[in-house]
């Protein structure tokens, strides 16, 4: 049976060092502060906002939240960004996305301030993920992948990592975070070839796919270590599950990231750190 990979580990881990970084921020009479901003009541974005305040919270970081109704027009949106962008005291701003059709979102991702952009949104923090030059930070869920690779130990240097999944949010940013710490890396999408003969020659498979356990055992390999970035909800398990075969392919494997508890767990972690980096502190 593969090690199971569970986020709440090296989420404490995390936690400790941010949590002693805000601590030293407090001294120096800042209280680190996460601006969120969610337009409507989409369930994912109130499960994602809840976890968030809750890991805030325990670590002494204050949350301004911002909510705006559904129907909202694109003038409203961008004064609450301005407004955010311009109160000193909040240090990062968290911006659910999807918007909904009627507001131009890649103009609501531009408006915000570069410093403040802790779960890289805008096109400045791109150009910094992939460039490596620059300052800006990568989404938070990317980087959730990457820290918890690390926190059980798994080496990426020099290793055939495979990516399925080119989304702007997790599998690009992904791809450019394994290439940094010199994984070979593959990235693989929906025509893709032989799906299953790329990923069984992986060292290290990242599912971010979004399709609810489509990846099978004849996928993987013994071994191999799966990170399963989904969070898809199975009609007939009647919960909520990954992209990933967990109970076919934990078996087979050297070590697998569980689906929820995996890297979801670490992501509010990894917000946590960003918004104590962007109000100065050093974690
Ligand atoms: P997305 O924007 O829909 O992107 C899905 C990617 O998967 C696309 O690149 C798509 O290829 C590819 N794909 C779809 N079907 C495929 C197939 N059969 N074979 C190979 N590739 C396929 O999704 P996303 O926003 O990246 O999210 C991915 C998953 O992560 C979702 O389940 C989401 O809920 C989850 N998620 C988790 C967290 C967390 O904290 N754990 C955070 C955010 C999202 P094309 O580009 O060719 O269409």
């Amino acid at each position: 049976m593969a090690e199971i990979l569970k986020g709440a580990a090296a989420a404490a881990a995390l936690d400790e060092k941010t949590a002693e970084a805000v601590h030293l921020l407090k001294i120096r009479g800042i209280t680190p502060t996460l601006g969120i901003l969610r337009v409507g009541e989409r369930p994912d974005d109130v499960a994602y906002e809840r976890a968030a305040v809750k890991r805030c919270e325990k670590l002494g970081i204050a949350v301004r939240l911002v909510t705006l109704p559904a129907a909202v027009m694109q003038g409203a949106l961008m004064a609450q960004i301005a407004m955010l962008n311009s109160d000193s005291n909040v240090h990062g701003v968290l911006m659910f996305r999807p918007l909904p059709a009627q507001l131009d979102e890649v103009s609501a991702c531009e408006a915000l301030m570069p410093v403040k952009d802790v779960d890289g949104i805008t096109s400045g923090s791109a150009a910094a993920l992939y460039t490596g030059a620059g300052k800006g930070f990568a989404p938070c869920t990317a980087e959730a992948v990457i820290a918890l690779l690390e926190h059980y130990g798994v080496v990426i240097e020099g290793k055939n990592a495979v990516i399925v999944g080119r989304s702007l949010v997790i599998g690009r940013p992904v791809s450019m975070l394994m290439l940094a710490k010199h994984a070979t890396v593959t990235v693989c999408h929906s025509r893709t070839r032989n799906l299953a003969e790329l990923t069984r020659r992986a060292d290290i498979v990242i599912a971010a796919i979004g399709k609810t356990e489509s990846l099978t055992a004849d996928c993987f390999a013994p071994g191999q270590v799966v990170i399963d970035v989904g969070i898809n909800y199975s009609e007939s398990k009647r919960k909520l599950v990954g992209d990933v075969d967990f109970d076919a392919v934990a078996p087979l494997v050297g070590a697998i990231s569980p689906v929820p508890a995996g890297v979801g767990a670490v992501t509010t972690a990894i917000l946590a750190k960003h918004v104590v980096l962007a109000a100065g502190g050093i974690v």
